[in-house]
């Protein structure tokens, strides 16, 4: 069973920033990951304890408008993710929360000790977030109604059979989102743009394997003055996003 978890002074400090104040200064941002990389009282998942993994979903949208779905959790266990159904017919698996499309749902699980191994908690141990992808020729037009009809903050455009090659912001369009949504007219100039494929807007995705280890995603982060990562597996297919808060809860948090 999960316990409360605590924090120390300035990752308390950070984390209550965080929910009340979303658009901090990129300066506390850069204060309290690298703050996060450096302090002592972080700990590992309590060996023994049962675990709960996030179940993640994955949703790709293809050319042709198919959505392809998929549940993954990340298995401490084997250091990657794997498809729900493992979990299922795993012997270790408790309990599964299922819920809606896998959001908010969860395994519990208690692995036997001797097969999980000693490592740090890696940087899928802490998503929280599954990812929605495009394929890369599908168009900007369609993008655009993707983020107003599911108010995301990003999407990934995946290319050569599904791997993560970019990723589209909400702010890179937030004028055609807005307008859509209040369905006022297409503004001049946006017909050439609503047009042209999600590959021709994408930014280079920074990804972090989901093996690595956590604080080593928090480090780059920190670094590249962002507050997400894009968490792929290691043939490059993408895990899910993570964010600034959910890496201070599993980098931070402790069991009491
Ligand atoms: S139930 Fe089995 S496969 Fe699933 S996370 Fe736990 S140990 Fe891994």
């Amino acid at each position: 069973m999960q316990g409360r978890r605590s924090f120390c002074v300035p990752g308390r400090a950070a984390l209550e920033r965080q929910r009340g104040k979303p658009s901090d200064s990129k300066r506390t941002q850069r204060h309290w990951l690298a703050h996060l990389v450096q302090c002592q009282s972080t700990m590992p998942f309590e060996s023994g304890a049962p675990r709960q993994h996030p179940i993640l979903p994955t949703e790709v949208i293809d050319l042709d408008g198919k959505h392809r779905h998929g549940l993954r959790v990340f298995c401490d266990t084997r250091q990657r993710s794997v498809p729900l159904d493992i979990c299922r017919e795993c012997p270790s698996c408790a309990r599964i929360t299922d819920s809606e499309g896998g959001r908010g749902g969860s395994v519990d699980c208690t692995p036997p000790l001797e097969l999980v191994p000693d490592a740090p908690v890696a940087a899928g141990a802490a998503l929280r977030r599954g990812v929605v992808a495009v394929d890369a020729a599908v168009l900007v037009r369609d993008v655009v109604a993707l983020f107003v009809e599911r108010g995301l903050r990003l999407v990934v455009v995946t290319g050569d059979a599904g791997r993560a090659e970019g990723i589209v912001h909400e702010s890179q369009l937030l004028r055609e989102i807005q307008d859509q949504a209040r369905s006022l007219p297409t503004r001049l100039g946006w017909g050439l743009t609503a047009f042209e494929s999600a590959s021709a807007i994408m930014f280079p995705a920074t990804t972090i394997l989901e093996h690595a280890p956590l604080r080593a995603a928090v480090a780059a982060m920190a670094t590249g003055h962002q507050r997400q990562l894009l968490v792929v597996d290691a043939d490059g297919f993408p895990v899910g996003v993570l964010v600034d808060v959910d890496a201070l809860h599993a980098l931070h948090g402790r069991r009491d």
